[in-house]
């Protein structure tokens, strides 16, 4: 049975949404959480906001790589990946990649994004992730989740304010790449989109290494979609702003 907590709050029904601001770590981790839902939900009349918080400057294992030129490869491959999938705008905080994501810049910068945006629900990387070792996930995760629950009170990051923007409240909060999914999204009719949009990010994925992630991907996909009526689902923890803060059994929602 579940906890009390999630009929006192319902789980918000992300196909009710107006706006979504979508925002990943690293250009391709919307592609590789999401790449289907994202095409779902564009194609059913949803605005579309991407925000990509670091460069993706640190994407490589050669030494030679110049970091300059690989944020720009990783820009470009990221909006032939958007074009794909659907957004109405692409956003860019820029932040150095490698794993040092400055938390509170970050979070500063992702509170003034939903408030200049307005989005009526969040898509972000689960920060909560059992062994998710790479910190600009998790600093990311919790930055959105933060700013979601908190854009709305004005003492939270004051400096948006101070710059003109003006507080706002986030409906819904969704996780890619989590434990606990609540929700399964039929990506049957959008999941060509979502290997051709992977495909897209040639930079990190040579063939080989490309092949392998969508096997895995459509493996996982087919498996979790079983118990359902369609072929391949994406999941999802959707929940709502109230869900963020001292409720343990969330988890469970
Ligand atoms: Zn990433």
């Amino acid at each position: 049975m579940k906890p009390d907590i999630c009929n006192f709050f319902p789980i918000p029904d992300l196909f009710k949404t107006e706006h979504l601001l979508c925002i990943q770590p690293h250009p391709d981790d919307l592609e590789i959480g999401a790449g289907a839902t994202v095409a779902r939900l564009y194609r059913a009349g949803v605005n579309i906001t991407w925000l990509t918080v670091t460069n993706g400057s640190a994407g490589t294992y050669d030494p030679s790589v110049n970091c300059t030129d690989l944020a720009r490869t990783r820009r470009y491959e990221t909006e032939k990946a958007a074009a794909i999938l659907g957004a109405n705008d692409l956003l860019w905080l820029n932040f150095p990649d490698g794993g040092n994501l400055p938390y509170e810049k970050a979070r500063s910068s992702i509170a003034g994004a939903i408030r200049k945006t307005k989005p009526t629900a969040v898509l972000v990387c689960d920060p909560w992730l059992p062994y998710e070792a790479h910190s600009d996930h998790i600093r990311t995760g919790l930055a959105a989740a933060e700013a979601a629950f908190l854009s709305a009170i004005p003492y939270f990051c004051p400096e948006n304010l101070e710059e003109g923007l003006t507080t706002h409240k986030v409906e819904t909060v969704a996780f890619y790449y989590t434990a606990y999914p609540n929700t399964l999204i039929d990506a049957s009719a959008c999941w060509d989109s979502k290997l051709a949009a992977i495909d897209c990010h040639v930079s990190q994925f040579p063939p080989e290494k490309g092949k392998l992630l969508k096997r895995y991907l459509t493996e996982k996909a087919r498996e979790q979609a079983e118990s359902y009526n369609f072929e391949l689902a994406e999941a999802l923890k959707v929940l709502s702003p109230n869900h963020l803060h001292i409720f343990e059994p969330a988890w469970q929602c």
